[in-house]
């Protein structure tokens, strides 16, 4: 027996326990009842546990040795390069600081939730405070890279360097801006007209449905479901899970939200069903599982080639409402751009400003240049500086997201990167497909979604994020493709 079917052996199961562990998540969110959440609790902790103790075992440590003299193909080598970070970082943390953080956070998760109903800061600092405490010491333990944020960030965007975040969000930022204000100056601006009507919320799932089958989500390898908070979870490339919520007043809130996860789900059940067990059959960098979702949803799904084929069919799902509105107004209504308080209801341009604000804040925080007392008043100066607009109360401003109360630190920048990633992705996508536009309006995804699988997908982690992005595109990610897709975009929408 090779040493690497040993390996593999012990990957398997490593593999096992987190879908395991995953599963009990997606149960959690979607079916179990509220009385369960105590057990449950210990259910995962359980698992945890067990996981990490397998990963950190001696026989993990000895295989890994062993595994220097053995040639490996290339699939193989980086799944073995990919354990064997995973057992460094884990060996390098003391098992009581890892459950510490994990303890503090479901309690300052609690505490978030609980000021965030009150609208009152004070009731969470105290816990933002614990847990900047806890991260900066467990970046102290996994130092191994230039900055202490980089250490953090590293379990999100592997790879990715704090000076060229900085550079590249460097360029992005005064040119969001720019077209930000030219936007809000736009006569066509304000004529939009908002999307309200009665939509059942049985005919958004039916038309949502619709539109998955037709980019090719896999319904015998996934499931649709309702949660509070919608998300996609990968349990294998075989079973791949997404949510959504319904506003019965707006459809487009739910069938974006549908689209934007099932391009999550297809990078998932694009990976490779027979390497199941695999490290490296395992997405490569949120930022790049971020850049599946946003292709679809935006630069697809929010397109006037979507919506030509798309439109005229909506009255089959909703008979009486939208016959009022055109085909140019819906388009300008999907793409509404304006500055606005809340991240998760931001638009396309605005997003960006939203993500480099926190990007900003989050190092501020973490260097210490910024008090976890004083980051509300950071929060609300900077946003009026990068937005132009001023939360009126915490729960409008710093409250907003949960990221931080558990412990999220250097997650924020993947958000920003799946956008710049998506565009860089899709100039290469239709150089290789010319006529992609018109399959697109003619309700066609199949030649795009093999396009991705071929490139992406099916490499899971065998190339790290900047390589992937080089190969697929003959370049290193750059903003530019990103500026200039938003650029042409909306210049044309808003005739500016
Ligand atoms: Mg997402």
């Amino acid at each position: 027996m090779r040493t690497f079917d040993q390996f593999l052996e012990k990957a398997r199961e490593l593999t096992d326990i987190r879908s395991a562990l995953s599963v009990l998540a997606w149960d959690q969110e979607t079916k179990m009842p509220p009385k369960a959440a105590g057990h449950r609790a210990r259910q995962r902790a359980t698992l945890a546990a067990i996981y990490h103790r397998k990963l950190v075992s001696r026989e993990v440590y000895e295989l890994l040795e062993s595994l220097e003299q053995e040639s490996l193909d290339e699939f193989e080598a980086s799944s073995v390069r990919e354990l064997r970070r995973e057992h460094a970082k884990a060996d390098r943390v003391p098992t009581e600081l890892v459950q510490e953080i994990t303890e503090v956070g479901s309690l300052a998760y609690e505490r978030w939730v609980e000021a965030r109903e009150r609208s009152d800061y004070g009731i969470f600092e105290p816990w933002l405070a614990r847990m900047m405490e806890l991260k900066s010491r467990e970046a102290d333990y996994l130092q191994t890279v230039e900055t202490r944020y980089e250490a953090l960030l590293d379990e999100y965007e592997p790879g990715m360097s704090e000076q060229s975040l900085d550079e590249i969000f460097g360029e992005v930022r005064p040119q969001l801006t720019n077209l930000l204000r030219r936007i809000e100056e736009s006569a066509v601006s304000k004529t939009i007209r908002p999307i309200r009507g009665d939509f059942p919320f049985k005919r958004q799932e039916n038309l949502g449905r619709e539109v998955l089958t037709r980019i090719g989500f896999d319904w015998d390898a996934g499931r649709l479901d309702r949660s509070p908070h919608p998300f996609c979870v990968g349990l294998s490339p075989l079973d791949v899970r997404i949510t959504t919520r319904y506003n019965v007043n707006d459809f487009t809130g739910s069938l974006f939200g549908m689209i934007h996860e099932a391009g999550h789900a297809l990078y998932e059940q694009g990976l490779d069903s027979a390497r199941y067990g695999y490290p490296a059959c395992d997405s490569v960098s949120l930022g790049i599982h971020e850049s599946q979702s946003r292709l679809w949803e935006n630069q697809i799904g929010r397109s006037a080639s979507f919506w030509k084929y798309w439109f005229p069919r909506l009255p089959q799902f909703f008979p009486k409402a939208l016959s009022n509105l055109t085909l140019d107004e819906f388009l300008l209504s999907v793409n509404q751009v304006r500055a606005s308080l809340i991240r998760v209801e931001a638009d396309e341009v605005t997003y960006g400003l939203h993500i480099i604000m926190r990007y900003e804040l989050e190092k501020a925080l973490f260097s210490g240049n910024v008090s976890t007392k004083d980051l509300p008043s950071c929060w609300n100066d900077t946003m009026d500086e990068y937005l132009g607009v001023r939360p009126a109360n915490d729960r409008d401003g710093i409250l907003q997201d949960t990221h931080w109360s558990q412990g999220l630190i250097g997650y924020f920048p993947t958000y920003l990167l799946g956008n710049l990633y998506a565009a860089q992705f899709l100039v290469a996508a239709r150089k290789a497909l010319p006529d992609l536009d018109a399959q697109i309006e003619a309700g066609t995804f199949s030649s795009l979604r093999e396009w991705l699988r071929e490139q992406i997908h099916r490499y899971g982690r065998q190339y790290p994020a900047s390589e992937l992005v080089q190969r697929v595109t003959g370049e290193p990610l750059r903003a530019r493709y990103f500026l200039e897709y938003l650029e042409e975009k909306y210049c044309k929408l808003y005739q500016i």
